[in-house]
């Protein structure tokens, strides 16, 4: 079905979703990069054989210390390896093998009498906590908000791809401690409004109601790309929001970890992702520490050969990997792996003009016309078609009857700058 806010997509999110959540407490070794800061100079703060503990800095950077990574486990420095991950580039990396952890209790930390704006920013910025949605440390957003001002805050669950389902793994294992840190959050930003965003059947949806109470719980459409977070309205009534009210997203996990370093003093090391896929043979939701390898999180759901696809992320958005010895950093929430037989190669043939490609397009764009026109060569007459806004959903080529990858083509036309480029200094050489 289809409609301006775009197409739905097929659930495969069983059984993944019915099985529970796995801990994976025996990872044998991790891969962490020193620092994600690509610029700042890195100065390594552990060297071959040091021992780490969890929460040691491995690295110094004096010019961005956001950018500094802590380890997620207790062990020993095996090594370093330079790593081509397909969603962070190049990362020098420290190998750490870990060492079993002596279980302990939680221990709850002394509050203070007070949790203040302030004291909160600084607790996300100590805890290292990173926003699954996009990858941003929390205390960059918190910090943004506070100076654009936010008039809801929406906890982002909502999960409208076809297999991830860790959002709900997460509320379901801790919906109360979810929206504890997402009230926090919105203390933070002077957020007057806030609740949890979801795209759920009907009796998990009532579970976590009865949990947190249904008016911190809003269901959305599920409609591909544009399921949004809050409802709209003209006059901003009871349970929705005015037009051009400023309205901020943030992760579950991220609410958990925010929950988890005020009142337990507990540092963000870890992450939950969805493992699917038909080459998985049990699918399900895992918890691991950053810096396990996707290769121990595959052979921990069952998976001993390589699969043929591997996919970071999910079916829409995600990123092809060419390997599974890579580490599972923050913002990775979904891992696929999938045999030969379940990608059908789809040959690409003339538009007939079915027009579905601009029904699915949430950001009001022609595809057919800018496929027209760039196949065409016409790049000057691509200004006029906004390419630019394009953000990648892929609705427009999973729509599409003729197998047209349009949103590769869009990519490509915006990249034109709507003209041709030559390389007259090239030329002058030749
Ligand atoms: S990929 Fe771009 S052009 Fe295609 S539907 Fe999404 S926003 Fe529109
Ligand atoms: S969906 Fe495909 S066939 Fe239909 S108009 Fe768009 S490009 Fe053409």
């Amino acid at each position: 079905m289809l409609s301006r806010h775009g197409t739905r997509l097929l659930f495969r999110k069983e059984p993944a979703i019915s099985q529970p959540t796995q801990e994976l407490t025996e990872v044998s070794q991790v891969v962490l990069p020193f620092s994600f800061a690509t610029e700042a100079a890195v100065r390594p703060a552990v060297s071959l054989y040091d021992t780490v503990n969890k929460g040691t800095p491995l690295a110094i950077i004096e010019d961005d210390p956001l950018a500094t990574v802590c380890s997620s486990v207790t062990g020993a420095v095996s090594g370093e390896r330079q790593i081509q991950h397909p969603l962070y580039g190049v990362l020098n990396c420290a190998v750490i093998d870990c060492v079993p952890d002596m279980p302990s209790p939680e221990v709850p930390v002394p509050l203070p009498k007070a949790l203040t704006p302030d004291l909160i920013l600084q607790t996300a910025e100590t805890a290292d906590i990173i926003d699954e949605l996009d990858g941003v440390p929390l205390v960059l957003k918190l910090h943004r908000w506070q100076e654009t001002g936010c008039d809801f805050l929406a906890a982002d669950g909502i999960e409208i791809e076809p297999y991830a389902s860790s959002a709900w793994a997460v509320l379901r294992d801790h919906a109360e401690q979810v929206l504890e840190g997402l009230r926090l959050a919105a203390l933070c930003i002077g957020a007057p409004r806030y609740h949890i965003a979801v795209c759920l059947s009907g009796q998990r949806r009532r579970s976590i109601a009865l949990r947190i109470g249904k008016d911190y719980l809003y269901q959305t459409d599920s409609y591909y790309p544009k399921a949004a977070p809050v409802r709209y309205s003209k006059h901003g009534g009871r349970g929705t929001v005015k037009y051009g009210s400023r309205v901020c997203r943030i992760g579950i996990q991220a609410c958990l970890a925010l929950y988890r370093a005020l009142y337990l003093g507990e540092a963000h090391n870890r992450c939950t992702l969805t493992v699917a896929g038909d080459a998985v043979p049990h699918p399900q939701n895992v918890s691991v520490p950053f810096g396990t390898t996707v290769q121990q999180v595959l052979e921990h759901c069952g998976l001993i050969e390589p699969p043929d696809y591997l996919i970071l992320g999910e079916q829409m958005t995600g990123t092809a990997a060419l390997t599974s010895d890579i580490p599972i950093l923050p913002g990775m929430t979904c891992i696929l792996a999938f045999t030969a037989a379940a990608i059908k190669p789809v040959t690409p043939r003339t538009c007939i003009g079915c027009g579905r490609c601009v029904q699915v397009c949430h950001a009001g764009l022609l595809p057919f016309e800018i496929n027209r026109r760039y196949r065409n060569m016409h790049y000057e007459r691509l200004g006029s078609l906004s390419t630019h806004l394009c953000d990648g959903c892929n609705a427009c080529s999973y729509i599409c009857p003729c197998g047209i990858d349009l949103a590769a083509v869009v990519r490509e036309a915006a990249a034109t700058d709507n003209t041709i480029s030559v390389d007259l200094e090239e030329d002058d050489d030749a």
